[in-house]
């Protein structure tokens, strides 16, 4: 472990300028709740990005849009079809500096344009209540001011940056996920503003995940005329899903969750469609392999029924993000940056995932829980404690500070990536 770092007064400048930031992001990320950015309100996510580029401005990077590669989705009714995404927010400051960092995050939300959560409420001194405020929008915030931060110590020129703020991080990354691959191969680190636990704990390390929706197509017939020369869909579908459930249990740290079958309509018709979407997270490659093995194996059992066709959509979109040398070396540094704050960091496994194992799958290690003190995400009870603004700002410009000094290592950690 490090020693307890000393904070120069060069260094304890930008902290303070930092601090009184404060009631300005706490300001920004109310204007920012109000704009619905759902995953797939396009209208929304593009204001959104307006704003955020806005924001940037002030960074004096190169700021950009990058178009994503659209992905298939499958709707309840068997079309598959493209989907497409707006572009994300890319903004490079200095991409010739020896150190190389990728911040990440994304300004969509869970919550749909019509969702009945839009606004922002105090709940106390320290507790706001809103759409996105700590999932991300208060992330984004955390982020640019850890920057501006960095900006303005005498240390800048040391290190380098690409910032990318994605449209699809709920919808699970498929289109920025090629992006993400890119700047993550060509970093040294990664830093990642997901929330923090209201405690202040982070994520350690991280399941994968992957989606899947699997068409069936059987044969329709009257129900009481022809019920014999009808071939049922729907009852494949159920045969899969029951298949994929009895899996739980069979594998230490593997799930299955069948989440959805659509299919079928009026009771005097054999319905010859049906979709099945289900996903799977898992802890080490081996299960990996293993998972798509009984796939399958599920998939041969359902397409031996007669007259039966099965298509299976999706896949692995998150490899895990283990504990490994080199995530806990980041670990390690944000920790001696937390006590430098005198805040004592902790992290704990979860099976949640985030940009943070995309990063790890191209090789870049990384510490994605960077943002706000938060609780209740994805719900409309979602919080963000308002002194996490400025004290996780300061967490991340110390590490910025500290890896542009060299006290911290960027390359280390890297290194121990490469090494295994
Ligand atoms: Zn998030």
């Amino acid at each position: 472990m490090q020693d307890r770092l000393d904070i120069n007064s060069e260094e304890q400048a930008v902290l303070d300028w930092i601090d009184s930031r404060s009631d300005h992001m706490i300001e920004t990320v109310k204007a920012w709740s109000a704009i619905n950015s759902g995953s797939r309100n396009p209208d929304g996510l593009e204001q959104m990005r307006g704003v955020v580029a806005e924001a940037f401005e002030e960074l004096g990077g190169e700021i950009s849009s990058v178009d994503l590669p659209p992905t298939t989705i499958v709707d309840p009714d068997g079309t598959v079809r493209q989907q497409d995404f707006t572009p994300s927010f890319h903004c490079r400051l200095r991409p010739q500096a020896p150190i190389r960092i990728v911040m990440t995050g994304h300004h969509d939300t869970v919550f749909p344009a019509d969702s009945h959560f839009q606004s922002t409420e105090m709940w106390d001194d320290d507790t706001l209540n809103g759409p996105g405020v700590a999932d991300m929008k208060g992330g984004i915030l955390v982020m640019l001011h850890s920057l501006l931060g960095l900006e303005r110590s005498p240390w800048k020129d040391e290190i380098g940056v690409d910032v990318l703020i994605s449209p699809d991080e709920e919808i699970g990354s498929l289109g920025s996920g090629p992006i993400l691959a890119e700047l993550g191969a060509g970093a040294d680190l990664g830093m990642t503003y997901e929330p923090a636990l209201a405690d202040g704990s982070l994520a350690g390390a991280r399941k994968g995940s992957g989606n899947w929706s699997l068409k069936l197509s059987g044969r329709a017939a009257h129900a009481g005329r022809e019920h014999h020369l009808g071939r049922n869909a729907l009852a494949a579908a159920c045969q899969f899903g029951l298949g994929l459930d009895e899996l739980n249990g069979r594998r230490e740290g593997v799930t299955f969750n069948l989440a959805r079958i659509d299919g079928g309509g009026p009771p005097n018709v054999v319905p010859d469609n049906a979709v099945a979407r289900f996903n799977v997270r898992v802890q080490t490659e081996n299960d990996r392999i293993w998972v798509e093995a009984e796939l399958e194996r599920l998939l041969d059992e359902v397409r031996v029924r007669d007259g039966i066709e099965a298509e299976l959509h999706g896949g692995f979109t998150r490899p895990p993000k283990p504990m490994s040398p080199a995530n806990a070396k980041m670990f390690e540094w944000t920790r001696a940056a937390g006590t430098a704050l005198g805040l004592d960091i902790r992290w704990q496994d979860t099976g949640g995932v985030c940009e943070g194992n995309n990063l790890w799958a191209a090789g870049c290690p990384n510490v994605d829980t960077l943002g706000v003190r938060g609780a209740d995400i994805h719900s409309d009870r979602e919080i963000v404690k308002l002194s996490s603004f400025a004290e996780r700002a300061k967490l991340s410009a110390i590490l910025l500070m500290k890896f542009a000094r060299g006290e911290f290592d960027a390359r280390e950690a890297r290194a121990l990536a490469r090494s295994g």
